[in-house]
């Protein structure tokens, strides 16, 4: 029988196997005819811990009981206060930066990126009507970055193959190089280029440390700090989207914490709640709430959704970071990225691989393969190769990555780098 569901990233055209997953536990799902798979990529990199997490999934049962949804346009409720509370406590910070101390809900990575977005042209727009500078909407991004799949996101994501059919909707932006090893004093010498020009954009806004679907390109700590500190000394407000790299995967909490940068905005979600239920928070500093709060209605902040700031979802995130608190998260994340580092160095022995690459418990691998480019053939026939080995991998063109929860199992690990070892056998040019 056809389904009449219309998956996302999906071409229903080429008949792949469209596995139905009955339940989970830990870093496993247990398919509704009987198999298993290890979800090596954390269910498209949101679950942190592992799925149905006891403590997470006991909370939202209780709140659901409670009080399951509220109007949050001048209404609060308490797992929305705790978790606000908890971000501008558990937020990057220095003596030297204003504090990320508000916090604004929305249910997505791109709605919290759109969110940022408009903050930071808010900023400006009300600034002006107080007789400053005039209004700026230029936004400064890094190549081959991805902040979401709406319009907004789009426009400042890298262009490709992906968004072509809307090209004509995307506004324009001013992109800088990647900070490719070797090549990041170019990247840094068009940032300050864009900040200096006559009029200044509003926001630069970067994944910090690692860019995620770009083909996870990693680059160092200081490249991020001295972004910043161009940002700072031009007056750009600097934006970081941590939806990714956020919650530990980068080996710390926020990937930011590694420079010692503080954002003017920060847009988080992913593993808010552990991956458990749809929630995204932005956070800001005082002079861009400030630059909202009036007695003139016509400057507050214009933007809600109807779920913003759900309770139970909230709820969720409020165990989340009792969680964090309490018990050693960075410790398993440590023990996890030392196994894969191992897995990675002996898997680049393998003829067929190059460029293995790491931070935290991100890890990522190039196969050498004829045709790699994203529409290539090799993705499907790589994904089909590991779902039947019992492993949810979905490879980036030729790009094999790893971002599973931070319960991975030793054994787990180990079957997954013989599988990957086995791809490169099957799959490889080795010459
Ligand atoms: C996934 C992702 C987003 C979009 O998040 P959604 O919840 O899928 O809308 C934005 N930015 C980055 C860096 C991401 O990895």
């Amino acid at each position: 029988m056809t389904s009449p569901v219309w998956h996302p990233f999906t071409q229903h055209g080429l008949n792949e196997p469209i596995p139905r997953v009955a339940r989970a536990e830990g870093a496993v799902l247990h398919l509704a005819d009987g198999g298993t798979l290890i979800d090596c990529i954390s269910s498209w990199w949101v679950t942190t811990h592992g799925h149905c997490h006891p403590r997470i999934a006991a909370a939202i049962a209780q709140q659901a009981g409670r009080l399951d949804q509220l109007i949050f346009a001048g209404y609060t409720h308490e797992p929305a206060e705790a978790v606000a509370r908890g971000l501008v406590d558990l937020a990057p910070a220095a003596p030297d930066r204003p504090p990320l101390a508000h916090v604004f809900f929305s249910d997505s990575g791109s709605t919290a990126v759109e969110v940022a977005l408009k903050m930071a042209l808010g900023y400006w727009y009300n600034r002006s009507l107080d007789g400053g500078p005039p209004p700026r909407s230029r936004i400064v991004v890094l190549e081959h970055s991805y902040h979401g799949d709406t319009i907004g996101t789009m426009a400042i994501g890298e262009r490709g193959v992906y968004n072509a059919a809307w090209q004509p909707l995307l506004f324009d932006v001013g992109t800088i190089p990647f900070p490719a090893q070797g090549r990041e004093h170019d990247c840094l010498t068009a940032l300050e280029a864009a900040c200096a020009m006559r009029e200044p954009p509003a926001a630069f806004i970067v994944e910090p440390l690692v860019l995620g679907a770009g083909g996870m390109l990693i680059y160092p700590a200081w490249v991020l700090r001295e972004m910043a500190a161009i940002c700072a000394r031009h007056d750009v407000l600097f934006i970081v989207d941590e939806v990714m790299t956020g919650w530990g995967r980068t080996g710390t909490l926020f990937a930011c914490e590694q420079a010692g940068v503080v954002p003017d905005i920060m847009a988080v979600a992913k593993g808010i709640t552990g991956g458990a239920i749809p929630l995204a928070a932005t956070l800001a500093t005082p002079a861009i709430f400030e630059a909202h709060r009036s007695t003139d209605r016509a400057r507050l902040f214009y933007h809600s959704s109807s779920y913003t700031a759900n309770p139970i979802a909230c709820a969720a995130a409020a165990a989340n970071l009792a969680i964090w608190q309490e018990e050693d998260v960075l410790g398993r994340i440590a023990a996890l990225a030392d196994g894969m580092a191992r897995g990675l160095s002996q898997l680049s022995d393998h003829k067929a691989f190059a460029n293995p690459r790491q931070l935290g418990a991100i890890g990522a691998i190039d196969l050498s393969a004829s045709d790699a480019g994203y529409l290539s053939d090799l993705a499907p026939a790589l994904r089909a190769f590991f779902l039947e080995r019992g492993l949810l991998l979905r490879p980036l063109g030729n790009t094999i990555y790893l971002m599973p929860p931070y319960c991975l199992a030793p054994g787990q690990l180990d079957r997954i780098f013989v599988a990957l070892a086995e791809a490169g056998d099957r799959f490889g040019i080795s010459d």
